[in-house]
């Protein structure tokens, strides 16, 4: 698992996505794989 995948799963669902902050239910930190991917890889440039 990658350093960002590490960093993303440790973010506790805040009832929108993380990356676009679109509404999502209570459980879930973004709203696709493409925003999780692309939260990663903002991650891996902005350390
Ligand atoms: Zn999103």
């Amino acid at each position: 698992m990658s350093e960002a995948a590490r960093v993303r799963q440790a973010l506790p669902p805040k009832g929108a996505c993380w990356y676009c902050d679109k509404p999502l239910d209570n459980v879930r930190r973004f709203c696709g794989k493409e925003c999780a991917d692309a939260f990663d890889e903002e991650k891996e440039y902005t350390r």
